[in-house]
């Protein structure tokens, strides 16, 4: 998960009718917001101070300097006067990074005893952040715009929110899955046009055969499989279930054979998500769980069966929330069994194996188990229930002629009563706004059974990626109501054609 040193500028809007004098002040204070906004702590990247644009040509030379620079990933712009909008429209034409228009102003309250209008004249973002927005309206250009003063946390938590979003826009463009087994047995969310998810979100997904793996895996040495396990049997719980123990260890080894291997290839030819399918597994001895676990773990975007979009969407949640402290985790994940006694609403979300452990609440043990579908040996996998806490599961549909992004904030419910004969990884969640409708509204959308799902995320950021992917976004929250949502899918299947 190492990325480029990424850094948002800060250009502050004026013009030069009010003199030297209002001009030296407007630098002075957007220095002082850009050092204010990096001391904050609150902001993950930095934010570099840029000269005031006042015309055309600055403007438009910042603009082009920002898609040049590789670091920058994204332009922050304030108005702190008056900045007449027509010597914007050429920059903005030209720039093709994130944009945040930050409406704020450098005095939190208006300084009633000494206000006149040299003041008005020189802090007047109300009336001049109007006059930019109009013109970034009317060129139909997506950013984001974040109200209030700067110095405020509540502000500057969007803002730190903002900058996830938009280095998930730009390290979106070149997300590389590895497909390793086709869409499955003949299931129909799980397809999708890749060409166009190329052309779209820039992602690339290709095709390999599974023996390409296997031949890596062939390839471990003993030395390394042996340390790894040692690894997991100090790290994780061993949960026998009246296993021989040298059995047992045999199995842990043949993922840990499989971890090594499958991560090499990806590291070789420069992967971020994997693709699996259970019966497409010639050459391994058994289907990746456990080595599957820990690659997310890691960083790596994963979806079963085929399901490239979702490990796409997966590898762009887990760069969106990479370096995050306290993050909760973000995982692949399923729908599968309901719990529908009244109070007690929810989804129990699982996956045969593969399930992040990033996501997990307390102590996790390996089991060694049968699949109940499948070919191969029995495999190890990691076990856990989730944490509890609110977070988005997410699911990115193709329509046909487009994609659609379905948002559903879920509550993670803690799960204390045991379920000893599950091997395998659990959470439980209730949908907003409540089962019945939260699992209407998703079906009446078109959702997959298959949801990137993280805790440290909001609708909001993965919505804004989807905007500036210029795709449909359905958010379905404690505001969804389903005669409004019938209605936002009509009305969206003219919008976006
Ligand atoms: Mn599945």
């Amino acid at each position: 998960m190492a990325f480029k040193n990424y850094k948002f500028w800060f250009a502050t809007g004026s013009q030069d009718l009010y003199g030297e004098e209002c001009l030296k002040e407007v630098a002075e204070h957007s220095k002082i917001m850009v050092e204010g906004l990096n001391k904050s702590g609150l902001l993950p990247f930095e934010v570099i101070w840029k000269p005031t644009l006042i015309d055309n040509v600055s403007i438009r030379k910042t603009f082009n300097d920002a898609n040049a620079d590789e670091e920058c990933a994204g332009v922050i712009t304030w108005m702190h006067t008056f900045s007449p909008a027509k010597m914007w429209i050429l920059g903005l034409q030209e720039y093709r990074k994130p944009l945040l228009h930050l409406h704020t102003q450098f005095n939190q309250e208006i300084p009633y005893s000494s206000i006149d209008m040299d003041f008005m004249n020189t802090n007047q973002s109300a009336h001049g952040d109007r006059e930019y927005g109009h013109i970034v309206t009317r060129m139909g250009i997506e950013r984001k715009v974040i109200v209030g003063f700067w110095n405020d946390e509540t502000v500057q938590k969007r803002m730190a929110g903002w900058m996830r979003t938009a280095i998930g826009i730009m390290e979106s463009s070149h997300i590389r899955v590895v497909r390793v087994g086709d869409n499955m047995r003949n299931v129909a969310v799980t397809e999708g046009d890749k060409v166009e998810a190329h052309i779209k979100f820039g992602w690339e997904i290709d095709a390999y055969n599974i023996t390409d793996i296997a031949e890596y895996v062939e390839a471990v040495p003993e030395g390394e499989i042996n340390a790894l396990v040692e690894e997991y049997y100090d790290k994780y719980e061993l949960i026998l279930d009246g296993r021989e123990p040298g059995d047992f260890k045999k199995h842990v080894a043949v993922q840990a054979g499989i971890e090594i291997g499958f991560e090499k290839f990806l590291k070789d030819l420069n992967y971020h998500a994997v693709v699996t399918n259970f019966q497409m597994l010639a050459g391994l001895r058994q289907l990746p769980g456990l080595a599957i676990q820990r690659l997310m773990e890691k960083g790596y975007g994963f979806g079963a069966e085929g399901d490239w979009k979702t490990a796409a969407m997966v590898r762009l949640m887990k760069i969106m929330t990479g370096g995050m402290k306290a993050a909760k985790g973000t995982s692949f994940m399923e729908d599968y069994t309901y719990n529908l006694v009244p109070g007690k609403e929810g989804i129990l979300q699982a996956h045969m194996l593969e399930v992040c452990p990033t996501i997990a609440e307390g102590k996790i043990g390996i089991k060694v188990n049968p699949l109940s579908m499948g070919e191969r040996e029995d495999p190890a996998r990691l076990v856990f229930t989730s944490k509890a806490g609110r977070g988005i599961a997410a699911s990115l549909i193709d329509l046909g002629n487009r994609f659609r992004l379905i948002i559903n904030e879920v509550e993670c419910i803690a799960q204390d009563i045991p379920m000893p004969k599950l091997p395998v990884a659990t959470a439980f969640w209730k949908p907003e706004p409540d089962l019945a409708t939260g699992a209407e509204a998703w079906i009446l959308a078109g959702g997959a059974h298959h949801t990137a799902f993280t805790y440290d995320l909001t609708a909001e950021q993965m919505g804004d990626w989807a905007a500036s992917m210029g795709i449909e976004a359905i958010y379905i929250d404690k505001n969804t109501s389903i005669h409004s949502l019938k209605n936002e899918l009509r009305w969206n299947q003219m919008a976006f054609k």
